[in-house]
């Protein structure tokens, strides 16, 4: 087996495969994993835990497909307690992920509803509360992405609902995190490789991940003075259904990632690892810090 786990070691170029031909371009937004295709790994096969994350306790949001379901594996199987937000018509995304974490032998929730409206942000941390009992780990991952090639067709509405999910929700959720947070908590928040390298077409997109490595250097310092830890991880492209619902041109999917020194794409199961060293105490004294995850594109 070519991925018996995490560890195993091998030639990242051939860890997965550099071809995406049987793509549907077709989804709506939010895509739905049950339709990507090729499929994505998140590690259901392959994430060994060994209890870095015993008895935390973690909201994730975005946490039905691509990056967060990988993350939400890892972490069950890191031993930490999980409530996962969504989207409610991805339903069927969050219940495959919520099986797959409760089979690790840890309580996993779900928690749907839409993270564009602060009203929602304060009840999904009164939930995740109630249901946890602390959060001790903040993952902000839910995004939006929605590729317009000319300027002139980029509306008003896309610009605001593309900051309002990306930036303003995890402000609000970070806000409504916060008391609940003991000191030793993390608040991980998913930035890009876009926030350094924007690309035409993701105007507002590459403006939202520029935000958010700022947003989370200022508020590691803010944050530092609780014993709380700041930092971000920035995917280069990975294959999930963000690219497949209107992330990306259809014409661009075929070659997806396959710029980069790596030459291919990343697999959401490649990015967890960050997500989990960030999470625990091993990374005691980073904060105000952004983990690229990009095939070799790097941070500047
Ligand atoms: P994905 O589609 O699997 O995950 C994005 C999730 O965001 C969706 O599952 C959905 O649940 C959530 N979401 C979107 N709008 C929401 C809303 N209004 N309320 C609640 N939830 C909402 O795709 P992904 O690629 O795994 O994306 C996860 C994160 O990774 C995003 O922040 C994305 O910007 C970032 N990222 C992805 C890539 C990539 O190449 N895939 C690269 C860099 C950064
Ligand atoms: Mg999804």
């Amino acid at each position: 087996m070519k991925n018996n786990n995490q560890f195993s070691m091998q030639d990242p170029r051939k860890q997965y495969s550099t071809g995406n031909t049987a793509h549907d371009p077709s989804q709506p937004d939010p895509g739905l994993d049950a339709k990507l295709s090729p499929a994505a790994d998140h590690g259901e096969d392959s994430y060994q835990g060994s209890g870095r994350l015993q008895g935390r306790k973690a909201l994730i949001t975005g946490g039905d497909s691509g990056i967060g379901r990988a993350v939400a594996i890892a972490f069950a199987r890191e031993g930490a307690d999980v409530v996962i937000n969504y989207l409610p018509s991805e339903q069927q995304d969050g219940e495959t992920t919520l099986k797959h974490m409760k089979k690790a032998g840890v309580n996993a929730y779900a928690v749907p509803g839409d993270i564009a409206d602060e009203a929602f942000c304060q009840e999904l941390v009164a939930q995740t509360i109630s249901k946890l009992g602390s959060i001790d780990i903040l993952v902000n991952n839910a995004g939006k992405q929605q590729f317009v090639a000319e300027l002139a067709d980029l509306s008003t509405e896309q610009f605001q609902r593309t900051f309002t999910t990306n930036v303003f929700a995890m402000f609000w959720l970070c806000k409504a995190a916060e008391k609940h947070m003991p000191a030793g908590a993390s608040i991980i928040n998913t930035s890009s490789i876009q926030s350094y390298q924007p690309s035409a077409g993701l105007l507002d997109y590459a403006a939202t991940k520029g935000a958010i490595t700022n947003f989370t250097k200022g508020l590691a310092k803010m944050l530092i003075a609780k014993g709380i830890r700041v930092n971000a991880v920035a995917p280069g492209p990975i294959w999930t259904p963000l690219q497949q619902s209107g992330g990306q041109p259809p014409e661009k999917l075929d070659n997806f990632g396959k710029h980069v020194p790596m030459g291919r794409p990343g697999q959401p199961a490649e990015l967890a690892p960050a997500y989990v060293f960030l999470a625990s105490q091993e990374s005691s004294y980073m904060t105000a810090e952004v983990i690229g995850v990009t095939g070799g594109e790097h941070l500047p």
